[in-house]
């Protein structure tokens, strides 16, 4: 990443979403690494800030610089998007969802594979509620939480 060897990149991504696609029975799902954010982002497509997921044709998109300020995205950031990507992929592969929301439950699932991947134990999400029933990852008490 550091060197930005787009090849290599995405040789380990697909190496790795082929693995995980295979452990969990689905579909395959393509890769694309980019070096910057594309300009135009496409309708029906989940946008992350480094990733995206198109349940049409498969295909997860990460890139490695954030838009803005083109810094690079940090090893475990990358990481983590490529994991909270393909678990849009399993939402539509695995469990058949009709659309793939940001519910706890799938932040569980990508947290649970991100630390799984890493080696690393995984966190107690400690859970904030935000308007209109929904929830957000308290990152800062999460994060206390661990230690
Ligand atoms: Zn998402």
């Amino acid at each position: 990443m550091k060197m930005e060897r787009i090849a290599n990149v995405r040789g380990v991504c697909a190496d790795f979403l082929k693995t995980a696609s295979h452990f969990y029975e689905v579909e395959d799902c393509g890769i694309r690494v980019l070096t910057a954010r594309p300009l135009k982002v496409r309708e029906h497509w989940t946008t992350e800030l480094f990733g995206d997921y198109d349940p049409n044709s498969l295909l997860i998109r990460v890139w490695m610089r954030t838009a803005v300020r083109k810094e690079m995205t940090s090893f475990g950031t990358f990481l983590s998007t490529l994991c909270h990507e393909f678990c849009h992929h399993l939402d539509f592969q695995k469990f058949g969802f009709a659309d793939s929301l940001h519910t706890r439950g799938f932040f569980e699932r990508a947290a649970a594979l991100y630390h799984h991947v890493r080696g690393t134990p995984p966190k107690q999400l400690v859970w904030a509620p935000v308007s209109g029933g929904r929830w957000r990852i308290d990152w800062p008490r999460t994060n206390r939480s661990a230690h």
